[in-house]
């Protein structure tokens, strides 16, 4: 068995019940917030909590290289303010901390936002908008810079995300990964998460054999697979290219099935967590049931 499916499970009551709440639903790999995702701050995680957290690990047969956490959704590494992004680089540099003292090897997040609004009548509009998002790719490389520098003695990874390019957010064009990665000075800390829903809703499909081959092969020529550390496995409510958000269950949006089973039987998805975020978490068990069965072979 090379594919590890899971979901983002609950760690209400703690992030010691994250491991067993996976195990649940029959999963071989989950995502987590290692602490309250609309909160700046949080405590830090306590010795007995690190304990039971390893404990339900062991318990549940899950590795620590197939769990992916999720950062906080307050945190923008592209923030145009510096007071803001001082306090965005401050908690990404905990989180990842916090990821250290669990074991665990990757943190997932979203690149960030330039927040720059500029009117679309502008008859500079195009110029104004590519100068805003170079300026935030090269913001977002440097706070990932000093995050590894603040953390050398860690091997935690930073996984960023494909986004749909909602509002300001970057990271719908691999170009954005690719030039975010270009200016990490250590790329053994760095890695990628692909998210199906954002990737399709950015105007990438999958739908087909000959368009899932098109965009992963650009997909590498772009970024480089070496990078692919992890995946969310959603359908879209939204369509192609519409750089709307809006997850839904498998099957039931515009991607379908077939782009799931191309998955399901790609080597190139070995052994990295493929993680559902699916809207309906009382089918993750029958959605990872019905992924493991379009395993041919
Ligand atoms: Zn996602
Ligand atoms: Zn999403």
């Amino acid at each position: 068995m090379s594919k590890f499916v899971g979901a983002h499970v609950s760690v209400s009551g703690g992030v010691d019940n994250a491991p067993l709440n996976a195990m649940a639903i029959g999963a071989k790999a989950f995502a987590l917030f290692t602490k309250n995702q609309r909160q700046w701050v949080a405590k830090p995680l306590e010795s007995k909590t690190i304990d039971a957290f390893h404990k339900n690990l062991e318990t549940s047969g899950i590795l620590p290289k197939h769990i992916l956490p999720h950062d906080s959704y307050l945190i923008n590494l592209g923030h145009p303010e510096v007071e803001k992004l001082e306090k965005s680089r401050e908690a990404f540099i905990d989180e990842l901390e916090r990821c250290r003292v669990l074991g665990l090897d990757r943190l997932n997040f979203h690149p960030g936002s330039h927040l720059v609004k500029i009117a679309k009548k502008d008859p500079d509009y195009i110029d104004k908008l590519m100068k805003a998002e170079l300026d935030c790719l090269d913001v977002i490389a440097e706070s990932m810079n000093r995050a590894i520098d603040a953390t050398k003695d860690s091997n935690v990874k930073l996984v960023i995300e494909n986004t749909a390019g909602q509002g300001s957010n970057l990271g719908y064009k691999f170009e954005h990964l690719a030039h975010i990665i270009d200016k990490i000075e250590d790329k053994s800390r760095v890695g990628v998460c692909i998210d199906t829903c954002h990737m399709f809703t950015a105007g990438y499909d999958i739908r087909t054999r000959e368009t899932y081959d098109k965009t992963w092969n650009s997909f590498d020529s772009i970024v480089g697979n070496q990078y692919l550390m992890g995946m969310h496995i959603n359908d879209s409510k939204p369509k192609l290219g519409s750089r709307v958000d809006r997850h839904h269950s498998l099957g039931q949006g515009e991607i379908g099935w077939d782009a799931f089973k191309f998955i399901m039987n790609d080597a190139r998805m070995d052994d990295i967590p493929l993680v559902l975020e699916t809207i309906d978490e009382s089918i993750w068990a029958e959605e990872i049931k019905e992924l493991y069965a379009l395993i041919e072979n």
